[in-house]
């Protein structure tokens, strides 16, 4: 999956790469040229978020005003963990409750997490890093808009590049959305081993979903167990190469 499958999926491409010739040209004033100059500027961003280390990345994070969600935000939810950890959930955004206290999942889903974490022996900040697609509270805690999203994926893909986790799981249809680019059902895709920047990806329900469907539950408790096999399979696999 490229960076252009994700777009194509997100309807963000075809991205115009006509380059505006000169100020004199008439293109230059013409909205085509002015696409093709934003899109500059995205991928400028892009490529100076991939170069980033983790302070520069928090600080970035911290003052981002690239979407319309800084504008309700109390405050940015970076992420929180150990940046050594084989293991990454992401989630999809900030609550109410993320947005006050500046941490990811520490609501009612957050709980749930946690519990979740806490049945396959991890904790967190142990071992586990844990994020979100967009890193600003969607009012209303209505899902994040496409556009948002792909604000927002440089900082993920780039946190994802500095943790280089073992397995990453995406809790919920937005998170999976983002990192795979595909707009198919959770059902669809847990069960299978995907994979996101070249790293191993397992798909599961989001717990503020899983509050609401108990007989779902037993299917992220098989999901959470197959992440656990997988996980053991990479370690064995990396010691057996060291
Ligand atoms: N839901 C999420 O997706 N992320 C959080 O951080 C909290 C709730
Ligand atoms: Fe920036 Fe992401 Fe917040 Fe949008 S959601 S303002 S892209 S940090």
């Amino acid at each position: 999956m490229t960076r252009q499958d994700v777009l194509q999926e997100l309807n963000l491409w075809p991205m115009w790469r006509l380059r505006s010739t000169g100020a004199a040209t008439p293109e230059a004033s013409c909205p085509d040229a002015e696409i093709a100059d934003e899109n500059d500027a995205a991928q400028d961003r892009r490529a100076a978020i991939s170069g980033m280390d983790w302070r520069e990345l928090k600080q970035a994070v911290a003052t981002c005003t690239a979407c319309r969600l800084h504008e309700s935000r109390s405050q940015t939810v970076f992420g929180v963990g150990d940046e050594q950890a084989d293991w990454l959930f992401v989630g999809e955004g900030p609550g109410a409750e993320e947005d006050r206290q500046g941490e990811p999942f520490v609501g009612q889903a957050g709980k749930l997490l946690d519990n979740m974490l806490a049945a396959i022996h991890l904790k967190r900040g142990s071992n586990v890093y844990i994020a979100n697609a967009v890193k600003c509270r969607p009012p209303a805690n209505r899902n994040p808009e496409a556009d948002e999203m792909a604000a927002c994926e440089p900082y993920l893909a780039r946190q994802i590049a500095l943790l280089q986790p073992k397995l990453i799981v995406a809790l919920g249809k937005v998170a999976a959305q983002d990192l795979l680019g595909s707009d198919r059902s959770i059902a669809s895709l847990r069960g299978t081993l995907h994979q996101a920047q070249g790293i191993p990806l397992i798909v599961t329900y989001h717990p503020a979903y899983l509050l609401r469907s108990l007989p779902d539950k037993a299917r992220a408790w098989e999901d959470l167990c197959f992440a656990v096999r997988t996980m053991h399979g990479l370690q064995t696999d990396t010691l057996a190469a060291s």
